[in-house]
């Protein structure tokens, strides 16, 4: 490694925050407490509301924000008419805490706005997505004055749209101009919730079945800068690994909190235990190395879910991945051996040193110091090996598809 680059991989900031975190308190109590913190932002929950007409595709939509096809297990049954006048909650499979809610269709002819909000709870979400379909309505004019008006946010979301320049091309193939489409169907909705008094309504176009085109890294780069701060990290977590700017995202979300994670495994260090040999946690090492390979789809599951999504040979993706520890298993034993190598120790030393012009602490317990260098640095590493060969697997599924 290029001791320059320590100014990227442990940037100014991280290093004055792990200086507070040791203001006041010795090696093994600043690594608890940021063990805990860590604890405490995976516990963050997300709840997003997902509202609009029945068949509008809520369900469908919800599925894909979860990563599942509609036959999967626990997927939200669509193309089903809804019956029910509750919100139905589908958990985030890696991340419990993030929870869709599925809630009934508007369309009635009774439907009151005000009312439907009490009725789902409203205040317990922390904004809502509207669902559209074909025709902008009064309904969807509505419920967006409604949620305004209860001091919440709402993203509307206009679906389908797959189908609507299938149409178009088939109405009128030679003077087909699908950004002319778009742009039309955008200027629609916003122009209806602007009458309405929305000043500036957020508006995403959309096709549930081919996610990676149209508005969907818009949508998560807008909802990434509009949520709160302390439910951001959680959000871009749970994305799912269809754009390469996700995968951005997700990797400097990872990367933020990578010092935490090291300091975190070095507590043990600090504190040797008779008759064991001072080192960095490695359960908890091999917990924080799945979390990255699960998040980036790297895993058994995701990779055959990917491929089959994209009607690709699984063989065919692990192909283009180019780390062997992006498809090992994370076992105990491979990383006790990872932490044994002589580049690790290398490297992790400059991170020590580097960390400790700032942190003296990390200099001065000197077990502690080195167990968190070589953490710091395997995770380092193998976060950048992973998500770099999440970004070639992406542009493998993607290679015949243009993206928006
Ligand atoms: P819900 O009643 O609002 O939950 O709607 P569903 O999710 O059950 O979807 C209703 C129908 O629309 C189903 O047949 C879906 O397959 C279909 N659908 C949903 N999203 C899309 C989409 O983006 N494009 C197309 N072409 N069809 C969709
Ligand atoms: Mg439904």
């Amino acid at each position: 490694m290029d001791p320059k680059e320590l100014h990227s991989v442990l940037p100014h900031n991280a290093l004055q925050e792990m200086k507070l975190a040791f203001e006041h308190q010795d090696f093994v109590a600043a690594a608890e407490n940021i063990k805990r913190s860590l604890v405490s932002l995976d516990d963050i929950p997300l709840n997003v509301a997902v509202t609009g007409e029945s068949g509008s595709g809520k369900s469908t939509f919800i599925n894909v924000l979860r990563g599942l096809g509609d036959e999967e297990e626990g997927a939200a049954k669509t193309g089903v008419v809804e019956t029910t006048v509750v919100a139905t909650p589908y958990f985030h499979p890696r991340h419990r805490n993030v929870v869709y809610w599925d809630l009934p269709g508007i369309e009635t002819a009774s439907f009151k706005p005000s009312e439907y909000l009490e009725l789902v709870k409203f205040h317990q979400f922390d904004f809502f997505f509207i669902i559209g379909s074909e025709r902008f309505r009064n309904c969807h004019i509505e419920l967006a004055q409604a949620i305004n008006a209860m001091g919440k946010k709402f993203y509307f979301v206009r679906t389908k749209i797959d189908a609507d320049l299938n149409a178009s091309r088939r109405l009128n193939p030679r003077n087909y101009n699908e950004e002319q489409i778009l742009t039309q169907i955008r200027e629609n909705c916003i122009k209806g919730l602007f009458a309405g008094g929305i000043l500036c309504p957020r508006v995403f176009l959309l096709s549930s079945f081919e996610l990676e085109k149209y508005d969907f890294c818009l949508m998560q780069t807008t909802l990434e800068r509009e949520l709160p701060s302390h439910k951001r990290h959680v959000f871009l977590l749970s994305l799912p690994n269809i754009y390469t700017q996700a995968l951005k995202m997700k990797s400097e979300a990872f990367k933020n909190q990578i010092w935490k994670h090291a300091l975190a495994s070095a507590a043990k260090a600090a504190l040797p235990i008779p008759g064991l040999l001072p080192g960095s946690d490695i359960d908890y090492l091999v917990k924080v190395m799945k979390e990255y390979k699960g998040a980036f789809g790297m895993d058994q599951t995701s990779l055959a879910h990917l491929a089959q999504t994209f009607d690709k040979d699984i063989s065919e993706l692990r192909s283009v991945v180019r780390s062997q520890l992006t498809l090992q298993e994370i076992t105990w034993e491979l990383v006790e051996s990872l932490l044994k190598r002589r580049e690790l120790t290398a490297a992790a030393l400059m991170v020590t040193q580097y960390a400790a012009g700032t942190v003296p602490m990390l200099g001065s317990v000197a077990a502690g110091g080195v167990a968190f260098g070589t953490a710091f640095w395997l995770l380092y590493s193998f976060l950048t090996d992973v998500a770099e060969d999440a970004g070639r697997v992406l542009s493998k599924v993607l290679e015949n598809t243009c993206q928006y």
